[in-house]
């Protein structure tokens, strides 16, 4: 009985693991077609400083729309882009689409940067340096408006030649945010070394104080003063509601990102925002770089 039981759990992970294989391959031939079939597009969600809550700044997130699959996930297909190799592919043109969405707010005057994701195996790509310095020349934009954003989960690998890369990339005068700080891998020490301008707060550590415990707002608070004390700007991601954002604010975080200031949207959509903001005449916060 017990023998049959057992019998029947192993068909039926078998089955799973058979159907997640062959969702895998599924995705994997429909992503090779994806940019010329005009699936892919970007949304950008809102950056705002705090506490005035104006938008400075927008993280592009990809989106895929599939006819037949539907909407599928970034969670879900980076990481089949990044195994099959189509994530540089991919990459490019997130870069590109970013930067060239970025030069048309410029041109009419927005006071704005872009943030891009960056997976570790675009960031290792021969030259990937010299190709972020080709992106901004064709565009005409000034490096200081484009964030590249390397997760925490990059900082696993080799840190020597992490660093190494990052500098590369930092030397063309873009900013490099680390993201998903406090979700797991990298260690304060490591966070020491990284030639970084940005700390990016994981929504993690950031939804927490609403949660029954609510130990982690001591936690932001002292993520918060780490960063300021290493000379970053500290952003805080994942803000839903106005308790979180009292807490952000509360441990003097000066940039916020979250559903309560807007998801990722359509470039016009966030264009509008960018224009009553403008209107509404709040004073402009400067870019800032930090450590030389
Ligand atoms: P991420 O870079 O940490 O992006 C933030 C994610 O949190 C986004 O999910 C965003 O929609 C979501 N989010 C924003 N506000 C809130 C909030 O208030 N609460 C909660 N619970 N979530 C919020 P999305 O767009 O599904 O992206 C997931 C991940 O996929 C990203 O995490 C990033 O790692 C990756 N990704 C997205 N676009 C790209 C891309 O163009 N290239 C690469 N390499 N990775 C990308
Ligand atoms: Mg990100
Ligand atoms: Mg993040
Ligand atoms: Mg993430």
């Amino acid at each position: 009985y017990a023998k049959q039981r057992g019998k029947n759990r192993v068909e039926r992970y078998q089955r799973r693991y058979d159907e997640l294989l062959r969702r895998h391959s599924v995705l994997e031939n429909e992503l090779r077609h994806a940019i010329e079939r005009e699936q892919l597009r970007l949304v950008f969600q809102p950056v705002v400083a705090l506490p005035s809550m104006r938008p400075v700044g927008a993280e592009a997130l990809l989106r895929w729309h599939h006819p037949e699959l539907g909407a599928v996930r970034p969670d879900e297909f980076i990481p089949v882009a990044e195994e099959s190799g189509l994530i540089n592919m991919i990459g490019s043109w997130v870069l590109d689409q970013a930067c060239e969405q970025l030069s048309q707010w410029l041109a009419v005057g927005h006071d704005v940067w872009v943030s891009v994701n960056l997976s570790p195996k675009e960031l290792h790509a021969a030259d990937y340096a010299g190709q972020v310095a080709g992106v901004l020349q064709k565009y005409g934009v000034p490096a200081q408006r484009l964030v590249l954003e390397v997760t925490e989960h990059a900082v696993a690998t080799d840190m020597d030649e992490l660093i190494r890369r990052l500098c590369e990339l930092r030397s063309t005068g873009v900013r490099i945010a680390l993201d998903d700080f406090g979700a797991g891998y990298s260690s304060l020490g490591q966070l020491r070394k990284l030639p970084v301008d940005i700390l990016k707060i994981d929504h993690a550590l950031v939804a927490e104080p609403e949660s029954r415990t609510g130990t982690a707002a001591p936690l932001v608070d002292v993520v918060v003063r780490l960063g300021h004390r290493l000379g970053l700007e500290v952003l805080a991601e994942g803000i839903g509601s106005p308790a979180q954002r009292a807490i952000v604010e509360e441990a003097g975080c000066r940039l916020g990102q979250g559903s309560l200031f807007g998801w990722g949207v359509p470039a016009e959509h966030l264009e509008a925002q960018l224009e009553t903001a403008r209107s509404s005449g709040s004073r402009p916060v400067p870019v800032q770089r930090a450590r030389p």
